[in-house]
């Protein structure tokens, strides 16, 4: 924001007056020097003998070396985590229970370093990792620890029976709690894991690890094997697999679909998503636009169920857009340590390339575009709030998933053409709906075809309601009831 000039001596002794100070979180993240990876409940060398190196995208500065598995790697993890299943598996559910409950317990002890740690290696703001991340890891083990023992009230009259080893490959935009979506329904329905993540953000998985040991978890019930594609393949592809579950881009996830086809193999795939969040002219407008602005820019954009169509009433796209401007003029973007940034570091060079080439061309293809003036760090990976007007739906920025901080506004006039615009597309994650009528936000919620329908607000969770997709999205359920029946067969 341009400097306003109340006091110009003040100015030249204190710098801009509507400046924030730096507030730098400073609780240490305690990153170990090199990882090893997490194998039968011990650390240990690759068997490849090679590391690579994750960096932060706050500065790009190197924070640490992690083991790249190879196939052999992958092998051990899974010979352990089969050999592991038996014993768990027979386990009486109160006694998983404990362990599950003891990990939440430790992880909310280290809240506040595990929430530097995730910031530093993924770029997400402070505020997010420690309001957010690592609170809702715990109550997922928290959740889970609860139905350990009552999976037999989990369909009344059926028996819930473990599959067997799972093997899951998380990607980097919730690293931790991505983790914790996959592991605790896992292991509370008795099941065993190995587990990838992904190689730009592998650094609070490996000091979970931890925690396993110090909740005395058996050896071998959740295994960390850490590399790029080629690791996740393998882990995908391996025999002892009984389920894979991945959450990631749309192509891997059909790679996977192809390559399970007629193994037998369970798998759940949480896939891309490109949301709609539909305002209607009756909607409490200065709610509407905050619950745009956490839907879009959120996480800098990096969520699967971001809001980045929004559609809006024609007779209030006016208002809607200088209310949007005004909103983004505020917004902090730059060090994600700092308690006050609201938009961190973007995850990797890879992807703000990507974010470049598609905002690209939603200029080249006619869309309007809207930024506010900020002054981003000189290193690191990091792209402004941006906000696309005129926007049509044959626009790239309308159909493909930017997974970054920018919003493309589209119009509408009834509420059927909003349904059909919204449901225009390959995915079908979520949506937002903005009324003041009960009955249009039923009506709405069963014409989205979308997993998830949010009322009068965005990007809310819980542990105890089901995530997951349509078409392109996906298949299965994480949390909740449902999210158990993935983990198990019923008897
Ligand atoms: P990706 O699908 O390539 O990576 C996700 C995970 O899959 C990572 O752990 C990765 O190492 C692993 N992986 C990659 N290739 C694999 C293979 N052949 N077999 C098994 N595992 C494999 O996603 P990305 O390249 O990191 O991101 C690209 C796009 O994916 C993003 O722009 C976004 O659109 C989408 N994405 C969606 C989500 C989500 O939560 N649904 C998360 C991250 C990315
Ligand atoms: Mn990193």
């Amino acid at each position: 924001m341009p400097a306003k000039k109340i006091n110009p001596a003040r100015e030249l002794l204190f710098g801009n007056l509507w400046e924030y100070d730096p507030a730098p979180e400073s609780a240490p993240a305690f990153i170990d020097n090199r990882y090893g990876l997490f194998i039968n409940g011990k650390f240990v060398a690759p068997k490849t003998k090679k590391y690579f190196d994750s960096i932060s995208p706050r500065n790009e500065e190197k924070l640490s070396e992690i083991a790249l598995a190879g196939a052999a790697d992958v092998d051990a993890a899974y010979q352990a985590a089969a050999t592991a299943f038996k014993p768990w598996s027979k386990l009486p559910g109160i006694e998983r229970a404990k362990y599950l409950f003891r990990i939440a317990r430790l992880l909310q002890d280290r809240a506040r370093e595990f929430a530097v740690a995730e910031t530093l290696d993924g770029g997400k703001p402070i505020k997010e990792s420690r309001d957010f991340d690592v609170p809702m890891a715990a109550a997922h083990f928290f959740y889970h620890a609860g139905w350990a023992d009552k999976l037999d009230h989990v369909t009344p009259g059926r028996t819930l029976v473990p599959l067997g080893v799972i093997g899951q490959v998380i990607p980097w935009n919730f690293p931790l709690l991505m983790l914790a979506w996959k592991i605790a329904p896992a292991l509370a329905t008795g099941n065993t894991v190995v587990l990838k993540p992904a190689e730009t953000t592998s650094i609070t998985a490996l000091k979970f690890a931890s925690i396993l040991q110090d909740a005395g978890l058996p050896p071998g019930v959740v295994n960390f094997v850490t590399g790029a594609g080629e690791t996740g393949s393998a882990v995908v592809n391996h025999p002892l697999a009984a389920k894979i579950a991945f959450t990631g881009s749309t192509a891997v996830g059909k790679a996977i679909q192809r390559a399970l086809a007629g193994t037998g193999k369970r798998l759940t795939l949480e896939l891309g998503g490109k949301a709609a969040n539909i305002v209607f002219d009756d909607a409490p407008l200065d709610q509407a636009v905050e619950g745009i602005i956490n839907g879009i820019f959120f996480n800098q954009g990096h969520v699967c169920c971001a809001g980045s169509r929004l559609l809006v009433q024609e007779s209030i796209a006016e208002t809607i857009l200088s209310k949007l401007k005004i909103r983004l003029k505020t917004l902090r973007t730059g060090d994600p340590l700092d308690k006050n940034t609201d938009i961190g570091a973007i995850n990797s060079k890879a992807q703000l390339t990507r974010i470049q080439d598609l905002v690209a061309a939603g200029i080249s293809e006619g869309a309007e575009i809207y930024q506010p003036a900020c002054t981003l760090p000189k290193n690191g990976f990091y792209f402004p709030p941006t906000l696309f007007s005129n926007v049509s739906q044959s626009h790239r920025i309308a159909r493909e998933e930017i997974f970054g901080p920018v919003l493309s506004i589209l119009t509408f006039r009834t509420p059927e053409e909003a349904v059909e615009k919204a449901n225009n597309t390959h995915y079908g994650l979520s949506a937002g709906v903005w009324t003041d009528k009960g009955s249009r936000i039923l009506k709405m919620s069963t014409e989205l075809k979308a997993g998830v329908v949010w009322a009068n607000t965005f990007n809310k969770f819980d542990p105890t309601s089901p995530f997951g997709g349509y078409k392109e999205s996906g298949f299965g359920r994480e949390g909740g009831k449902q999210g158990l029946l993935d983990y198990a067969t019923l008897h």
